[in-house]
């Protein structure tokens, strides 16, 4: 049988083609016989171009109805699309192309100076752009191509994207990701989260990233109902939105920044049945903020580029702040000791999965995939969580970022949330830095909140009844903003860099 993705969201099309895909500004729709016709022309397109299943194709764009065509295009020809983040600079995106070989690239005008020289470098011949509302030269050359199509029949195990991984401990890595991958985690996320035929999701989400291209557009493919479609996040759209909507997806800061708002009440979320964060920590005190103001509770779940979602708070039943819930069904999650054995629950270790959805390695990396994978088929996430009694899984940090001073480990978690407790502390990162005597230094660094103004030697002194001496902080460093990146993961990469040697 057929396991292209694409084949699977076409059985869930709704039979009536003329039933909106997208809602767009001004009252603008683009209907499921739009997406169907044009996606057919971008891959006749690509087929005309020579492209044969199995080549990649670049997309470094701005977000756009256009831009998801093109990924739909890219499944139905058999293409492996591979989106990359629209602030990449030359140099990034000199990497990407020499690492995944791409037979097309798709850019926004702004890039043509500087890319037209690096695809020409490369021999790639197929350089095209494509604009924020819709327009260029792609746009331009595909319109006389056949708007129907045949979808090119895929084993489960071909690929389907390359994702690169946000470069948050280092070196964006490319996942290599199948129609078995995406399709199996499609299925889970629809069922676990209950969409049904009156679901309308607000999406405000990038379209590079595995959160807002995979999590969030795959459900409402799979569901064949419609999404609310936003360039970029903005609280009072996201607001006026909601009145009309039933699903939102976003990372911990769209939730900060909506509870900024005086808007967000009850009332301005009554038509709303489900709101979902993901891609970093959602801090407990923002749950329950969140609670207090709409009666909703925040429904957490963890994934990342490699492996798709893998764990979920329940749709029924409890949400836990500060969990991240259950593995979802058909994924194995573990928790492994320093000495290879399960952790018992409560206990701190290594995550490592296994499933339909977790990546078949990285792309042209041999040895991060002989050290990445264990010989029983697992994948080391690099996360280091615990599980409760009753199986509910929390994320305490990423083992990169675990200190070790003076021989002891600690788990900058702990101190962030205990920093966090402080009257004055709006929100804080911990890092290590090279210390001379203790290997690394626990070092905070903390945006106070606006009224007041703790000292550093006030957070020492407070952290200090808190925790155990080798734990709390030996510097601490006051700072406007966290370093952030587009997903709204704090930068410790960046943090580590700015303190060493202070
Ligand atoms: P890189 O692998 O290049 O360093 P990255 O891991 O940040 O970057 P992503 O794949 O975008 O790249 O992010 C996945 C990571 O995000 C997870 O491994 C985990 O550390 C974090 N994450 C995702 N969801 C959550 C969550 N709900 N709570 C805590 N952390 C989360
Ligand atoms: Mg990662």
């Amino acid at each position: 049988m057929d396991a292209n993705l694409y084949t699977l969201f076409e059985s869930r099309f709704p039979a009536d083609r003329s039933a909106p895909l997208l809602h767009l500004d001004h009252g603008r729709v683009l209907t499921y016989a739009e997406a169907e016709a044009t996606s057919a022309r971008y891959a006749s397109f690509f087929a005309g171009l020579g492209l044969a299943p199995g080549d990649r194709v670049a997309v470094q764009v701005e977000k756009s109805p256009e831009a998801l065509l093109v990924y739909l295009a890219c499944l139905r020809a058999g293409l492996v699309y591979l989106p990359l983040n629209s602030a990449y600079q030359a140099k990034e995106v000199a990497y990407f192309l020499d690492n995944a070989e791409p037979g097309a690239v798709i850019t926004q005008s702004a890039s043509i100076p500087w890319l037209q020289p690096l695809a020409a470098a490369r021999g790639i011949k197929n350089l095209f752009t494509l604009t924020a509302n819709g327009q260029g030269t792609f746009v331009q050359a595909t319109k006389s191509a056949a708007s129907t199509f045949a979808t090119v029949p895929r084993d489960p195990d071909d690929l389907a994207a390359i994702l690169y991984t946000s470069g948050t401990t280092g070196r964006s890595k490319g996942a290599m990701i199948t129609h078995r991958n995406l399709g199996s985690n499609a299925e889970v996320l629809h069922k676990a989260w209950g969409f049904g035929p009156a679901d309308v999701l607000v999406h405000m989400l990038p379209l590079f990233h595995v959160h807002g291209l995979f999590v969030a557009c795959h459900c409402v493919l799979m569901n064949g109902t419609s999404m609310r479609f936003h360039a970029k996040f903005d609280a009072d759209r996201a607001l006026a939105e909601f009145r009309t909507s039933t699903v939102f997806m976003g990372v911990p800061t769209f939730y900060t920044r909506l509870l900024e708002s005086p808007d967000l009440t009850k009332d301005a979320c009554a038509n709303m049945r489900l709101f979902i964060s993901g891609s970093a920590p959602l801090l407990a005190e923002t749950h329950i903020a969140f609670e207090e103001r709409t009666g909703q509770r925040i429904l957490e779940r963890y994934g990342m580029t490699e492996t798709g979602m893998l764990t979920s708070n329940p749709l029924e039943g409890d949400r836990r702040a500060g969990t991240v819930g259950p593995p979802l069904p058909g994924t194995e999650v573990r928790v492994i000791d320093e000495a290879g054995g399960h952790c018992e629950p409560g206990d701190i270790g290594q995550i490592e999965v296994r499933g339909p959805n977790v990546l078949t390695g990285y792309w042209r990396l041999p040895e991060k995939n002989k050290e990445e994978f264990t010989p029983d088929g697992f994948f080391r996430t690099g996360d280091v969580g615990t599980f409760s009694h009753d199986g509910y899984l929390s994320i305490v940090g990423r083992s990169k970022d675990l200190i070790i001073t003076g021989g002891y480990n600690v788990y900058p978690k702990e101190v962030e949330i205990a920093l966090d407790e402080l009257p004055g502390v709006h929100e804080s990162a911990v890092v290590g830095v090279p210390h001379k005597d203790f290997g690394e230094a626990v070092t905070a660094i903390i945006v106070a909140k606006a009224e007041a103004k703790p000292s550093e030697a006030d957070v020492i002194a407070a952290l200090r009844a808190r925790l155990a001496n080798f734990k709390v902080p030996k510097r601490v460093y006051f700072v406007e903003e966290l370093p952030r990146n587009a997903m709204g993961k704090v930068q410790k990469n960046v943090l580590r860099d700015r303190y060493s040697g202070g």
